[in-house]
C-alpha cells in the first residue's frame, strides 16, 4: 500500500535522498561507502562538498564555522553550555526539547529562564520579555517539535544568540548573522539519524576559563574539519544528497514558499473542521508540525479516525506521546500532494459523523 509519511522524526526524505544514498551504501567502483576510510580523498571531498552546500544553501556568513558531530541535538544540549556559559544563561522556555536544554545548562552555571508558556501547555510563543545582558548567550528552540509552534523571526539579541533549529532547519531562510551558534539533529530535513550540524561564529569560542574535554570542545572539530575522529560518514552522505535535493528545487526560498503552502491547507481544513481542532495559538502555529485533536465533544472518536487514516496509509500523525492527539509533520521533503490526502480523509471522517 502506498505510504503517506508524517512521521515527527526519522522522517520523510526525499526519494532522491534516499536512492542516492543507497547508491552509494551499495558502492561504487567495486567499494561500499561504509568499506572506505573516513580520511579517503572520496569521503574528503563528500564532506567538503557537503559543507560548502551547507553554507552556499543557508547563506553562512564568513566568520562562521558550519561542523558535523555524532550525538544528536541532545548532546549539543550539554556542549553548548560547556562551550559558552561562563558565569548564567538566559533560556526561552517554550516546550520539552528547550527544557531539557536548560537541565544541561544548569551543569555549568545559572540558568535564567526569561519566560516560558509551560503553565498554558506550551500552546504559544512567549514575546513579552526582555533578554538581559549579563548573561553568556540566549537560547531559542526555533520549532517546538512536540508542542506544534514556531519562531518565525530571527530575533535581535543583545547576547550571542543560540538556535535548536532541529525541525525547522532548512525550511525557511535564516539570517545566520543575527546568530552566535546554530545546532540541530538532521534527522528531520536533512538526513538519516545519528548526526548534529553546527554552525557557529568563531569569535564566540574560547571564552570560557573552564577546561574542556577534547571531543566537546567544539574548537577540536573546527580545527579538524568534522575528521577529528571518525564522524557518521552515512548520514553525512546523506545530508550531502538532500542539500543537492533541495539546491535542485530551487533553494530555502522555495522550499519554504511550499511549506506555507501544505500547511495553510492543512490548518485550513482543521479551522473549517466541525469535530477537529487545533491546539497550538494561531500566531505561532508551526509549519513543520501541525498538533491537533478532535473537538471535546466527539473525544471518543479519535482512536476511530486514527485507525480510519492509518487503513489508508497514513502513518505517523499520532501526537508525542506527552500530548496526546494528532501531530502531522509537514518537513521539506512531504509532498503537497500527502496534505490533500490527509484533508481528504479528515472530511471524509467528518461526514461520516454529521
Ligand atoms: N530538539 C528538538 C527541537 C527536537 O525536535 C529533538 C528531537 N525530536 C531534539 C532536540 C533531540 O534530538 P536528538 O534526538 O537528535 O538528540
Amino acid at each position: 500500500m502506498k505510504k503517506y509519511n508524517f512521521n515527527a522524526g526519522p522522517a520523510i526524505l526525499p526519494r532522491e535522498v534516499i536512492d542516492g544514498t543507497m547508491y552509494a551504501v551499495n558502492g561504487y567502483d567495486g567499494l561500499s561507502l561504509m568499506e572506505i576510510s573516513h580520511r579517503s580523498k572520496e569521503f574528503g571531498g563528500i564532506l567538503k562538498d557537503t559543507v560548502s552546500l551547507f553554507r552556499e544553501l543557508l547563506d553562512v556568513p564568513y566568520g562562521y564555522s558550519v561542523i558535523f558531530l555524532g550525538g544528536g541535538a541532545s548532546l549539543q544540549f550539554c556542549m553548548v553550555p560547556y562551550n559558552l556559559l561562563e558565569t548564567r544563561a538566559a533560556y526561552l522556555n517554550t516546550g520539552s526539547w528547550a527544557k531539557k536544554a536548560m537541565k544541561e545548562a544548569k551543569f555549568f552555571g545559572d540558568v535564567v529562564e526569561v519566560a516560558s508558556s509551560e503553565d498554558s501547555d506550551y500552546t504559544f510563543i512567549p514575546k513579552d520579555y526582555a533578554i538581559p545582558t549579563d548573561v553568556d548567550y540566549f537560547h531559542v528552540t526555533t520549532n517546538n517539535t512536540i508542542f506544534g509552534t514556531e519562531l518565525f523571526t530571527d530575533i535581535y539579541s543583545p547576547v550571542p544568540l543560540v538556535a535548536d533549529m532541529s525541525s525547522d532547519i532548512f525550511s525557511r531562510p535564516v539570517d545566520v548573522g543575527k546568530y552566535g551558534l546554530i545546532y540541530g539533529g538532521v534527522q528531520k530535513n536533512l538526513g538519516t539519524a545519528g548526526l548534529a550540524f553546527v554552525v557557529v561564529r568563531d569569535d564566540i569560542l574560547g571564552k570560557v576559563s573552564r577546561s574542556i574535554p577534547t571531543m566537546l570542545d567544539y574548537g577540536t572539530h573546527i580545527k579538524a574539519g568534522s575528521l577529528y575522529n571518525t564522524p557518521p560518514v552515512v548520514p553525512i552522505y546523506s545530508v550531502f544528497k538532500n542539500l543537492e535535493w533541495i539546491k535542485s528545487v530551487g533553494g530555502v526560498g522555495e522550499i519554504n514558499a511550499r511549506n506555507r503552502r501544505k500547511a495553510a491547507l492543512l490548518y485550513d481544513a482543521i479551522d473549517a473542521s466541525r469535530i477537529f481542532r487545533g491546539t497550538a495559538s494561531v500566531g505561532d502555529r508551526s509549519l513543520m508540525n501541525v498538533c491537533f485533536v478532535m473537538k471535546d465533544e466527539y473525544k471518543e472518536l479519535e482512536g476511530r479516525f486514527a485507525d480510519y487514516v492509518s487503513a489508508r496509509g497514513v502513518v505517523g500523525i499520532k501526537g508525542h506521546r506527552s500530548v496526546g492527539g494528532f501531530r502531522a509533520s509537514l518537513y521539506n521533503a512531504l509532498p503537497e500532494e500527502y496534505v490533500g490526502v490527509l484533508v481528504s480523509l479528515m472530511k471524509e471522517s467528518e461526514r461520516e459523523v454529521a
